[in-house]
């Protein structure tokens, strides 16, 4: 790997503050060639009990900072990041797969994340409230919730950690990171420049770990663990939920999607082509908001395949480090025979191949555009994270929002229409946390993510991100 900074590239655990080895190791290989790119500390329970009472103890102090001492120092790990951001991205394509432009963007990203809540640090408003007796005043405090427990997946290894450290550590609470086993190394990257930006010993700890029930356990039962903040699948959600019931933690969730995306016959078609391939084809399918189930109009639905397939072609499949590729392997074997089993079915159920529809090499599987794919097919009903689009014929607004809707999950929702009333009509009726209209990008430090039903609980970004990481405390003064 060329790095300018080899320092970044860290096998070791962060615990306390400490780069510590473990017994045992564990290896990450790089998805595009198979290498091993490294051999990883293997946290045991006793390293996660070890990060959790160095995390409990720094917290309060931490806590005690002004908000404003805490952005400094949230700002300057930003500014760390930004100015490596070629060496992370480097790092995480090569554990990851997505492509080199693709994985910078993802770094700078996660960076957005920690400098809004460097800013956010010090706005962490209480209330005052106007008492019930003449002799009582009423303030609302508003209190770090203390040690945060995180565990998170391999497709954004640097963002998803950004998201839920950032608000954290701008409020005052500690932070142990339990990373995807498949890319750990991004985290530990990030954890050596949370340790050159001057983050306290034991506030932010990473630990590499291969046994993810184990160490989940340890997270959702250990008394001094507040909070458990998770990105992942609605199955392991429901795991961690059922484990944080005795000690009655906080929980927030980020889960799986199953994103409608819908094309009306009054849209700009170029428009949600552009928009389509986004949210389709980035990361290669591989992300909870990704367009899983497009459903197109009657009238447009054939130039709209056409156009689609025509698009689709122009993507250049490969090693995400090679120069023009714009869509890296897929994550591994299982997600591969995902995508296949999905598309067999579909094919099966009478959808046809307009182009794409096979694996290439490796986990390199081709962009593929599936027509006339029957609304009970796996694609339109479970999350397929590869790169298809499986396209579905309708009618009328209330037969494809009745589609859309009839649905588990709720994360995001994408349409595209020229119609105002229709704007705010299928707007209002999409049964998801996130709505983009005319848009095939809708993520950003700036607004609220997250999903309803079971895709999930709580936001991630904005001011009502700070939200999930405090507590409301209210004093009431008496004998004024
Ligand atoms: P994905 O399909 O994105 O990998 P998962 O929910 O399986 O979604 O994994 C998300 C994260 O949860 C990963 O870091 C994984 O190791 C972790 N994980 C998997 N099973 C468990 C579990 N039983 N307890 C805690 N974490 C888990």
């Amino acid at each position: 790997m060329q790095l300018n900074d080899k320092s970044l590239l860290e096998s070791r655990a962060f615990i306390a503050g400490e780069w510590r080895t473990c017994d045992k190791t564990f290896d990450v290989t790089n998805p595009a060639t198979g290498e091993v790119i490294a051999k990883v500390a293997d946290c045991s329970v006793e390293n996660v009990k070890q990060a959790i009472d160095a995390a409990y103890d720094a917290q309060k102090d931490w806590a005690k900072k002004t908000g404003k001492e805490r952005s400094i120092i949230l700002r300057k790990w930003n500014d760390l990041i930004v100015a490596a951001a070629d060496d992370l991205a480097t790092i995480l394509c090569a554990e990851m797969g997505k492509p080199l432009p693709e994985a910078k963007g993802e770094v700078l990203y996660g960076a957005s994340f920690i400098e809004w809540f460097a800013e956010e640090a010090k706005r962490v408003y209480g209330d005052t409230i106007p008492g019930h007796q003449q002799d009582k005043r009423i303030v609302v405090l508003k209190q770090p919730i203390g040690v945060v427990g995180s565990i998170t997946p391999w497709n954004f290894p640097n963002a998803m950690i950004a998201r839920k450290v950032a608000p954290a550590l701008a409020v005052g609470c500690a932070f142990v990171a339990r990373p995807a086993e498949l890319t750990p190394l991004s985290a530990l990257a990030m954890a050596v420049l949370a340790e050159r930006a001057g983050i306290p010993k034991g506030i932010f700890n990473v630990l590499p770990n291969s046994d993810a029930s184990a160490a989940g356990q340890e997270l959702c039962a250990n008394p001094k663990v507040a909070k458990i903040t998770f990105t992942g699948s609605t199955r392991v959600g429901q795991i961690l939920m059922r484990q944080c019931a005795n000690g009655i933690k906080k929980m927030s969730l980020e889960l799986g999607g199953n994103a409608p995306f819908i094309v009306f016959d009054d849209a700009d078609l170029d428009a949600a082509i552009e928009g389509a391939m986004i949210a389709k084809y980035r990361n290669n399918g591989q992300t909870c908001v990704c367009a899983n189930r497009i459903y197109v109009q009657d009238a447009v639905y054939d130039v709209f395949a056409e156009k689609l397939a025509q698009a689709v072609k122009t993507l250049k499949p490969g090693n995400g480090m090679d120069e023009g590729v714009n869509c890296g392997p897929l994550i591994n074997e299982a997600a591969v025979t995902k995508v296949e089993t999905h598309l067999k079915d579909a094919t099966d159920k009478g959808a046809k191949v307009l182009t794409g529809g096979s694996r290439l090499s490796g986990t390199l599987f081709e962009p593929t555009v599936l027509i006339d794919v029957p609304s009970s097919a796996l694609v339109s009903t479970e999350e397929t994270f590869g790169p298809i689009a499986p396209l579905i014929r309708f009618k009328t607004e209330d037969e494809v929002i009745a589609m859309a809707n009839d649905s588990e999950f709720g994360l995001a929702g994408y349409f595209y229409s020229e119609g105002l009333k229709r704007v705010w009509r299928v707007a209002e009726a999409l049964e998801t946390g996130m709505v983009g209209v005319n848009t095939g990008l809708i993520s950003t430090e700036v607004a609220p993510f997250g999903g309803v039903k079971q895709s999930g609980l709580g936001r991630e970004g904005s001011k009502y991100g700070i939200d999930d990481f405090l507590e409301i405390k209210y004093i009431c003064m008496g004998g004024i």
